[in-house]
């Protein structure tokens, strides 16, 4: 669509309109060199003519779906017309059409379906960082639909019922027994009102009703504080049994084909993240069943939130990307003080800091992704994996906030306008670091990997050094940090400080080893050799702007 001013239907009485830039519907895979690249290095590459297709959608329908269903907010209903308690949340159709676009494309089984094929994982990270560009609500029952597997596949006669319908490619948002739907989805339970991140705190109980055991039907009574996307068929959810705290399979439906009783207590009322739900709810011996060892809750649960958390990185450099692509076709078409604002030299060098930041971010989110892919075959990957999750969770989430505000600034007051998706966009941007083990406990976990297991260390020592050699300034921050990290005492005060610089290392690293001397030099002189101010905007002169921008969204 574009404006012609010489049109009559173009015309105000008092003025025409000029210089604004004409509407962003574009392919979010075809220009993105840097996410393409990416992808093929971590061994995804076979999965592009999969990704591509969707890559047009985010760009295009997908986007607009992305407005409509976070204008309209999900919907509490607890009662029918006739005061029977339903517990219900009903979505907007746009809501379900964004659901039935990923889950139809694979944003949920791909990787599941394809996981003989090494790079399925990163395929799939595509997949998402691609969906969480148009809306972010939707990545939530995504992503803990792609994550409750491997908690699930320790209980095998559950993993037997569920999995089919869970990396089925059919979205179904019927509100009906799973045993009668073509495709579930899953949500998770553990934070309650006296912890989130202490979880070993929960109180909500759970009775056998016959004989105990992994794989038995309970009953739960207690709460959960934040329960998110209600409407998903089955939950993972920690309860404390006799024998400690476990996980269970909650469904939505009791196997007699009755509403399990779950009570939604009310809808979150929420900064952002607006076309999701999220609830309290209490359970009043709702039914569900023990899903691996008793006693060994938070560790069964843990293989799930190992993969939101990865997820939490692709949202969060998802979220940048997308600022960073408005950011840019806003400056290549609105002109200031007689040129345009991407020529102009000061916005230059926003634009290709924003755009170095960006890469990075996504450079880092995709290797970690090989990683989880790698985890099962190759033990240093899976070691690699357990600290580079925690680093990049925290480092890349954490700078979602203060990006997407650059990203607004860039267009001026139209970035705080709801009709451009820059509030959006920062609405969400905190949520990635908060939920799913907010910053400390990040650093608190990478720590406590360090101190049990010597092989994530050597594996993240080895990720690092893998560029020795490649870049000075690289190297000798390195060696600083393993001096840091070699003296143990107050480390706990020091973490946050020592993972962001972790995280900057492995940035750097990857980013040398990928090749690109414009980018991996710009990015070590100026995120490790101190080259540049706190705000964006601070590269110095001698950086190649205009590079980094055309690369990062081709002309
Ligand atoms: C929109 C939204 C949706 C959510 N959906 C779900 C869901 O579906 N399921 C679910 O289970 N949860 C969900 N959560 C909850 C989320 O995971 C928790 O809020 C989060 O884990 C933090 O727990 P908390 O709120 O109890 O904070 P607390 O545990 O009280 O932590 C508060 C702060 O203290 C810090 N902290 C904690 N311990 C330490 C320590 N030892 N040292 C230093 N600092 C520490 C934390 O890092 C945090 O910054 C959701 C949250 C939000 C905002």
């Amino acid at each position: 669509m574009s404006q012609d001013p010489t049109k009559l239907s173009e015309q105000f009485l008092t003025h025409q309109v000029t210089n604004q830039p004409p509407p962003l519907v574009y392919d979010a895979w075809a220009t993105d060199p840097v996410l393409r690249e990416a992808v093929a290095r971590e061994g995804g590459g076979w999965g592009e003519s999969h990704v591509a297709a969707y890559g047009k959608l985010v760009g295009g329908e997908l986007m607009q779906l992305g407005f409509l269903a976070n204008e309209n907010k999900p919907k509490f209903r607890p009662f029918d017309r006739y005061g029977h308690r339903i517990d219900e949340v009903e979505f907007h159709p746009a809501y379900h059409r964004i659901m039935e676009l990923a889950i139809s494309h694979g944003g949920t089984g791909f990787a599941w379906k394809n996981a003989d094929r090494p790079g399925a994982h990163v395929a799939r990270m595509a997949l998402s960082y691609l969906h969480n560009q148009a809306d972010q609500g939707t990545g939530c029952p995504l992503t803990m639909t792609y994550a409750c597997v491997p908690t699930l596949r320790q209980q095998p006669e559950l993993a037997k019922e569920w999995l089919p319908r869970v990396t089925s490619s059919v979205y179904d948002p019927r509100f009906i027994p799973a045993a009668q739907k073509h495709g579930a989805t899953f949500g998770m339970g553990m934070t309650e009102k006296q912890g989130g991140s202490d979880v070993r705190s929960n109180q909500t109980r759970a009775e056998p009703t016959g004989a105990p055991g992994p794989g038995q039907p309970y009953t739960l009574v207690g709460h959960k504080f934040f329960f998110s996307a209600p409407m998903c068929d089955a939950f993972l959810v920690l309860a404390q049994a006799k024998g400690g705290l476990s996980c269970f399979l909650l469904p939505r439906f009791t196997p007699d084909g009755e509403r399990n009783p779950i009570r939604i207590q009310r809808l979150k009322d929420k900064l952002g993240d607006w076309s999701n739900a999220s609830s309290e709810v209490e359970f009043h011996g709702a039914l569900a069943w023990m899903c691996g060892e008793e006693g060994r809750g938070v560790a069964t649960i843990l293989e799930m939130v190992a993969l939101t958390r990865q997820d939490c990185m692709i949202g969060s450099s998802s979220l940048m990307r997308q600022a960073l692509v408005q950011a840019i076709h806003h400056c290549r078409h609105r002109s200031a003080f007689g040129k345009r604002l991407a020529e102009q030299p000061l916005m230059r060098n926003v634009l290709a800091d924003l755009a170095l930041e960006s890469e990075a971010h996504t450079a880092l989110t995709a290797r970690v992704a090989r990683a989880v892919d790698a985890s099962g075959r190759d033990p240093n990957e899976a070691a690699f994996c357990r600290v580079a999750t925690a680093i990049g969770k925290y480092w890349v989430c954490k700078r979602a906030p203060v990006f997407v505000n650059e990203a607004q600034e860039c267009l001026g007051g139209a970035g705080y306008v709801e009709e451009s998706n820059l509030p959006r966009l920062y609405r969400q941007a905190p949520l990635n670091s908060i939920w799913e083990g907010s910053g400390n406990i990040q650093c608190l976990d990478f720590l406590r990997a360090a101190a049990r297991e010597p092989a994530a260390i050597a594996a993240l020592v080895a990720e690092i050094s893998a560029a020795r050699g490649g870049n000075r300034i690289l190297d000798e921050e390195a060696d600083k940090l393993m001096n840091e990290l070699a003296d143990t005492q107050t480390l706990e005060v020091r973490s946050r400080m020592i993972v962001e610089r972790l995280a900057l290392c492995l940035q750097g690293s990857i980013l040398v080893r990928a090749g690109n001397a414009v980018v991996s030099d710009a990015f070590c002189a100026t995120r490790l050799g101190g080259q540049k101010g706190q705000a964006f905007g601070t590269l110095p002169a001698t950086v190649p702007f205009q590079q980094l921008v055309d690369r990062a969204f081709p002309a």
